[in-house]
């Protein structure tokens, strides 16, 4: 299946020069969801994965149904205020903008298998920050999986020694 066609471009949202990837039209495709959300996870069901984690706001779209099908938990990771136990934070730059993202101190034990699964990957600064609250909660961060990658941004340099698996390359 041509997962790309499923996939609506929209220029300069949300601001002039950004070319957005809008995922909502794939997700309303149910053989496109299925079928994506089945490659993902026939890539991760060999790694023994216990956590799926899913960056705010399209990570807990994607990532959920990966983390039902392979019997892992899900842990949202999120932007700052939401979650209301006691966090571990990180500050980081986004293709448009800054951001700081949170996840419950409670959420990872240590030696947890963890992978990320989110809906696009451009600078890698999302996934970068998301690993290290991973990783200082103690888990392994096992394989950052993405339905589309930027691949002129070049996040896969700040990602280097990840394993990396993108279904949709621009
Ligand atoms: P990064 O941190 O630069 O890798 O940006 C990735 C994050 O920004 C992801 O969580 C995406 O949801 C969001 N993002 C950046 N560009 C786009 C886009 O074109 N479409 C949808 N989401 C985007």
């Amino acid at each position: 299946m041509d997962l790309k066609k499923c996939v609506r471009v929209i220029e300069d949202f949300p601001k002039e020069g950004i070319s957005f990837k809008d995922i909502t039209t794939l997700l309303k495709d149910g053989k496109a969801l299925k079928y994506a959300i089945d490659q993902i996870v026939e890539d991760l069901k060999d790694k023994n994965i216990d956590i799926v984690v899913g960056p705010e706001a399209r990570g807990f779209l994607v990532g959920t149904p990966v983390a039902y099908a392979l019997e892992a938990g899900f842990v949202p990771v999120r932007k700052p205020g939401k979650l209301p136990g006691e966090v571990e934070r990180f500050e980081y730059d986004l293709e448009y903008g800054s951001n700081i993202l949170e996840i419950h101190k409670d959420a990872i034990k240590p030696g947890q298998r963890v992978a990320i699964v989110d809906d696009l990957l451009a600078t890698g600064g999302t996934t970068e920050a998301a690993i290290k609250l991973i990783e200082n909660l103690g888990g392994e961060v096992v394989s950052l999986q993405f339905l589309i990658e930027l691949e002129d941004l070049n996040g896969k340099a700040k990602l280097e020694g990840y394993h990396i698996n993108s279904l949709i390359k621009y």
